[in-house]
């Protein structure tokens, strides 16, 4: 399951441990429960996300020679998700991903976040693709040369043969 929909149910739970705890009188045996109650489900939603990760970075480094991340603009998707928690997620799933595909002896590129991968059309290469913010909700879209796109098998496209490029011409990855 994806650890969004994990982590919004383990949200629903903290907000429900946090309101209990807010209302217990300071001192008390009840606030000492409550305190132990918020820690414990904070602990879950840590494991539940690292269990996560290992998960699956263990089968991406397994089923790949080469790995080309995008490295995303983190701060800025977690902003257009609402949720801080994405943010160190994302930075921890790059982080074990890197480090699994090193241990493996897997290519590891992360892409920079400036090259445009959505925006880039992989038929004609003109740059008609959805753009910023706005443009995260559009799925298909169809470019000024009549090419109609999936928008994520566009992307992924486009960031496979930048990742290829980079490694051929020995270019430092950032
Ligand atoms: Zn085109």
């Amino acid at each position: 399951m994806c650890p969004c929909r994990l982590e919004r149910r383990a949200e629903r739970k903290l907000k429900r441990a946090q309101r209990k705890l807010s209302r217990a009188r300071k001192g008390s045996n009840n606030r000492r429960k409550a305190k132990l109650a918020v820690a414990k489900v904070h602990a879950r939603i840590a494991d539940q996300r690292r269990d996560f990760i290992d998960q699956e970075t263990t089968r991406i480094t397994r089923e790949s020679q080469a790995v080309y991340l995008e490295d995303l603009a983190v701060k800025g998707m977690a902003k257009a998700f609402g949720k801080s928690v994405h943010d160190q997620s994302l930075g921890m799933f790059a982080r074990t991903l890197e480090a699994k595909c090193a241990r493996y002896g897997r290519t590891f590129v992360k892409v920079d976040r400036f090259f445009p991968s959505t925006q880039l059309c992989s038929h004609c290469g003109g740059l008609e693709g959805p753009k910023g913010m706005a443009g995260l909700r559009i799925r298909t879209w169809t470019c000024a040369c009549g090419t109609t796109h999936d928008r994520d098998e566009n992307a992924e496209y486009n960031l496979r043969l930048e990742g290829r490029s980079i490694v051929a011409e020995g270019r430092p990855d950032t």
